[in-house]
């Protein structure tokens, strides 16, 4: 991603930016600057089940009496490590980004996919044990502080079924990664979330660039265009899509 200079010389500028924290998308992330990204979290918690499985086998083959051993510390020892490195890494490229963008205040909305009645009480607890939530928390606002950015926790879970077009809650249905509404907006669920919260706090004047996705490959987040991120942009009616901009996919319709 480029920046230009101009930006870069003027950080910390008055710019506002949301985050939705998921299981699916660790991170949806839009700032008043129109950015919005979406940070990808299925393959790393896929493979954080993965290591739960093996170490809940290899408990079940534990003689009587042994609560663990050296295989199964091992494991955990891997998960965790794991998990710390992308949410370490996630969190200093997402804050530099935003430093870029000249954002000096971070809300941050708390787990609203996870926090879906959908999701059964296992899933739940096997998602919280993956985020490590608070840790993650912490981490991004000791990041953020680094860079003189204020981070603001909201409990926001409402939101994500909220409409961003006729703002019903209870008409909305979210499968996998859309949010869809009668009233005939369908968008990104995770950033329309983000965006939803965005509003929520400060004046958005300006429309969303395409959004860009971002991929752990275990050392970098590295960034993938996707031009097709919405097919709703030729079912928004312009008209109906407010502040100037498809909500669904940020471009202009
Ligand atoms: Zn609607």
């Amino acid at each position: 991603m480029t920046v230009s200079d101009d930006v870069r010389d003027t950080p910390l500028a008055d710019e506002t930016a949301a985050l939705d924290i998921g299981a699916n998308n660790l991170v949806a992330c839009t700032t008043t600057t129109g950015e919005q990204y979406l940070y990808e979290g299925r393959e790393l918690f896929q493979r954080f089940r993965d290591t739960t499985r093996e170490i809940a086998r290899l408990q079940s083959l534990l003689e009587g009496g042994r609560y663990s051993s050296h295989r199964i510390r091992r494991l955990y020892d891997r998960r965790t490590k794991r998990r710390d490195h992308a949410q370490d890494a996630l969190t200093r490229d997402l804050i530099e980004r935003l430093y870029d963008e000249g954002v000096s205040t971070v809300y941050v909305g708390a787990l609203t996919d996870v926090l879906d009645t959908h999701w059964s009480v296992e899933t739940n607890a096997k998602t919280h044990n993956f985020w490590a939530f608070k840790k993650f928390i912490k981490r991004l606002v000791c990041t953020a502080e680094e860079y003189g950015m204020s981070v603001e926790v909201r409990s926001e879970a409402w939101t994500s079924q909220e409409c961003p077009q006729c703002g019903s809650t209870d008409q909305t249905t979210r499968h996998q990664d859309t949010l869809a509404c009668p009233c005939g907006f369908e968008g990104h669920a995770d950033l329309t979330v983000s965006e939803t919260l965005l509003r929520r706090q400060t004046t958005v004047t300006r429309s969303m660039a395409r959004p860009v996705r971002f991929e752990w490959d275990d050392h970098d987040w590295s960034g993938i265009s996707h031009p097709h991120e919405s097919p709703k942009e030729q079912r928004t009616d312009p008209s109906t899509a407010h502040h100037g901009g498809n909500i669904a996919s940020g471009e202009s319709a």
